[in-house]
């Protein structure tokens, strides 16, 4: 569907599970070569061989993305492994605590700011030097928790996160400009994935008193949450050349969620 992606190097993070993970499989039916970034876990594994099977080619890199060293180590070992890097897709994020404000910890803060936001900014950072001398492009995965105010009680460190990497798109596409790099914010709404697995509700969260507008994880279009292949779909246009006049772009895929 997308000639282009064939042969070409994709670096993915949280490539285990869920919207990364399709992306991978889909970017592998396209004929790229990836790098598939997660924390240390089976799943991770289980995306590599479910490529081989299909007869894709990847490798695996299990790192924490909010540490710097690490991260350049799995741009450099893609690099050197799998040829030039064209596609990056800083995908890897975490819910976290949630609780009201006045009983969030700093360390919980700091937590999910450093996985969401640092993480991304760690990749773009790292992703350059591959890039910049032919061009290329990112797709980092923001939210719609980014940009509007209702997202679920307690996800203040996620939207300040989320609408931060949007922000760091915007001025990132700017500056990469320069080096035909271009950089895109997606902005999924509810995705049926394991991101619960890395979200810690607390009690206080029952302290928040707003009412709830609509059944969560409603959404016009379906009526249901969306599917990670859904997203995929736009993460591969994003990373091929049909996309190659978008860049610094927040892109909503959302089944129309965010205008409830
Ligand atoms: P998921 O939990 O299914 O997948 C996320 C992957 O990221 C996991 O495999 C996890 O191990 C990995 N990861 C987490 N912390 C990491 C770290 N420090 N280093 C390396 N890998 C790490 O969740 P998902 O829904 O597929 O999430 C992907 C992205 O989509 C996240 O940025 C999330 O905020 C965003 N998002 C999700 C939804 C949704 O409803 N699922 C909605 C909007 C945005």
């Amino acid at each position: 569907v997308l000639p282009d992606l064939k042969d070409k190097v994709a670096l993915i993070t949280g490539a285990g599970s869920g919207i990364g993970r399709a992306a991978a499989i889909l970017l592998a039916q396209q004929g790229m070569n990836l790098c598939l970034v997660d924390l240390k876990d089976d799943r991770l594994e289980q995306t590599k061989k479910e490529i081989e099977l299909a007869g894709g080619k990847a490798i695996t890199v299990d790192i924490d993305i909010s540490d710097p060293n690490s991260v350049e180590q799995a741009f450099e070992q893609a690099a050197k492994t799998l040829g030039r890097i064209n596609f990056v897709f800083a995908n890897a994020g975490i819910n976290g605590v949630l609780a009201p404000i006045e009983n969030l910890n700093s360390e919980d803060w700091d937590r999910t700011l450093n996985v969401n936001l640092k993480g991304t900014f760690l990749c773009v950072k790292h992703a350059i030097p591959h890039m910049k001398e032919k061009g290329g492009s990112i797709v980092i995965t923001s939210s719609i928790n980014g940009s509007r105010t209702f997202s679920g009680f307690g996800m203040t460190a996620y939207s300040a996160s989320k609408a931060a990497q949007i922000a760091f798109a915007k001025m990132a596409a700017l500056e990469l400009a320069q080096y035909k790099i271009r950089v895109n914010a997606i902005c999924p709404g509810s995705i049926k994935t394991n991101i619960g697995e890395n979200t810690q509700p607390t009690p206080e969260l029952d302290k928040i008193k707003i009412p709830i507008k609509y059944p969560e994880g409603s959404q016009p279009l379906e009526h249901a949450p969306g599917q990670p292949e859904q997203v995929a779909n736009l993460v591969a246009f994003l990373a091929s050349d049909a996309s190659n006049h978008i860049t610094g772009t927040e892109l909503f895929i959302d089944g129309a969620e965010s205008l409830l």
